[in-house]
């Protein structure tokens, strides 16, 4: 048993052939198109199937399902992407009708940080674990939430958009509407707007002991430490994973993110909180995604 998986973003469109052990069997990726257009992209999704579909079929591998990670937020009851910061002319397009119209298997779908925590749940960082929190923290900061072994999806599909919780209310105005949202504090583009430098830059000028660059860490750590000790009280989890360019930089945010989580969770069970690294980089999301329509396929035991 195999099922299909796309993860769609700004760059690439990637597909592949998953086995229900998670090996990836067979993969394509082809450019996003320029302009990224719904239309043109749903267009580059079916033909990269075809190609892998005639893979499998050679090969002798049934595909019955698919999933799909999408850089946006869905509306699950109306099957719509509301919206796409990374890809614009989305606006409540509705993806899933769009879908069978082109395809004759089933489509899961989620948004790409929630298709990255279950991929770190089911194979990568928080392998192990029946709670988890991933964050993404990249040039935004997505996250997703893994309770009891499930997604967590909300009414709507919009459960876990870790990175609008908000840390200054009265912060720099964040994309979703709202002021001094985490994202707006400590993204990949926020550190970069703060400080002149990219993480990377930031990253190698703390390790030569450049005095700022230390302290955009430190406050960067305590930010998320912040935020970190909030999800321990909502969801009471085991373990945080953290993926993304930023998370390598984990050595310099991590003694002050430690202290605020040390302050704010003393009287609470989650206080000695494991904090990772995510370890399927790349591939989280579409491993994530093969899960989403494996799970569908056959519901599984862990
Ligand atoms: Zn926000």
């Amino acid at each position: 048993m195999a099922v299909l998986a796309f993860d769609v973003g700004g760059h690439n469109v990637r597909g592949a052939v998953v086995a229900s052990d998670g090996k990836i069997l067979f993969e394509e990726r082809v450019p996003t198109p320029a302009g990224r257009q719904p239309i043109a992209v749903l267009d580059e999704v079916k033909k990269v199937s075809g190609v892998l579909l005639k893979r499998a079929e050679v090969a002798g591998t049934k595909v019955a399902w698919a999933g799909l990670g999408f850089p946006g937020f869905l509306h699950h009851p109306e099957g719509i992407i509301l919206k796409s910061p990374n890809l614009p002319g989305w606006e409540r397009f509705p993806i899933r009708s769009e879908l069978a119209k082109r395809f004759s298997i089933p489509f899961q779908m989620e948004n790409d940080a929630n298709c990255a925590a279950l991929g770190e749940s089911w194979l990568g960082g928080a392998v192990g674990f029946r709670n988890s929190v991933l964050l993404t923290l990249g040039t935004g900061v997505g996250g997703g939430v893994i309770i009891d072994g499930k997604l967590l999806k909300g009414a709507h599909g919009g459960a876990g958009e870790l990175g609008h919780i908000v840390i200054e209310p009265d912060g720099p105005p964040c994309g979703c509407g709202g002021n001094g949202c985490l994202e707006i504090l400590i993204s990949g583009d926020s550190l970069k707007r703060q400080t002149g430098r990219s993480g990377k830059e930031l990253e190698d000028f703390a390790k030569a002991g450049d005095r700022s660059s230390l302290e955009a860490w430190e406050k960067m750590g305590r930010y998320l430490g912040i935020a970190l000790s909030s999800y321990c009280q909502i969801f009471d989890t085991e373990i945080v994973v953290l993926g993304g360019r930023i998370s390598r930089a984990l050595s310099y945010f991590g003694p002050a993110l430690g202290r605020e989580l040390e302050k704010r969770l003393q009287f609470h069970p989650t206080r000695n909180v494991k904090v990772a690294q995510a370890l399927l980089g790349d591939n989280a999301g579409l491993l994530g995604a093969a899960r989403l329509a494996l799970e569908e396929s056959a519901p599984l035991e862990d």
